[in-house]
């Protein structure tokens, strides 16, 4: 079958990414139609940033890709998680206690297990979201203190965003920080202990994440082009 450019670009990315690298392809601004395009090359996981977005195209896609599974990667407000906790498999920016107390309440309600990555603040731009490292650690610790009040929750790993810069070492560092942590969180705690998804690397960055240990990469503008 003759690919088409978003396929083959696709493919191509796939053919650098190591083994047990996932490419999560980022749809945001993206139409359905060029959803689908990646569909019919093999690409299965998705993400979007906003919540009404996600929903649509879910909705425009469900028949014709049912096998897509969706990662949320936005900033995400409490009265939106309802919403999502069905459709996703993945919510990766979860930045706040409060925000998982919202989303322990909405898989409870479902009788549901939520799987998220704590987002880490590593970036040097306040324009960044996600827990600091001390913040991380404390979260950890209330955590394990007190596993009920979360336990509809299954903490997947951790997601983070280097700083845009064109300093590839201080890129490389804010990566290698994310990976140290990473390790040492899931020897600490029990809760932790099966965590498996370090999400890491955009476009720009992507190989640096690669080489610093990243298992999933998040890529949206190298397959689906400037977003308008
Ligand atoms: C938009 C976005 C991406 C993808 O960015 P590209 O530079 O287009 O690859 C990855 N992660 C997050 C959290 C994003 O918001």
């Amino acid at each position: 079958m003759d690919l088409s450019p978003i396929g083959e670009t696709i493919q191509a990315i796939k053919e650098t990414l190591p083994e047990g690298v996932k490419l999560v392809a980022v749809s945001k601004y993206h139409s359905a139609e060029e959803i689908q395009e990646a569909y019919l090359a093999g690409q299965r996981c998705f993400a979007e940033s906003r919540v009404q977005e996600l929903l649509e195209k879910e909705e425009a896609l469900r028949e014709s890709c049912p096998e897509i599974s969706w990662h949320f990667i936005g900033p995400l407000q409490r009265n939106k998680v309802k919403y999502l906790i069905p459709l996703v498999s993945l919510i990766e920016s979860i930045d706040s206690e409060r925000l998982l107390d919202e989303v322990q309440r909405q898989a409870e309600k479902r009788s549901q297990k939520a799987n998220i990555l704590l987002e880490l603040l590593v970036a040097q731009e306040d324009t960044k979201q996600g827990f600091s490292e001390g913040e991380l650690l404390d979260l950890l610790e209330q955590w394990q203190r007190n596993p009920e009040r979360w336990h509809s929750i299954e903490l997947r790993g951790l997601m983070c965003m280097a700083s845009h810069t064109k300093d590839e070492e201080a890129i490389a560092r804010e990566f290698a920080r994310c990976y140290q942590l990473f390790q040492e969180i899931k020897e600490r705690y029990p809760l932790a202990s099966n965590i498996d998804t370090l999400s890491m690397g955009m476009s720009g960055d992507y190989p640096i994440a690669v080489r610093e240990g990243a298992t999933e990469v998040r890529i949206g503008s190298r397959i689906f082009g400037d977003r308008h």
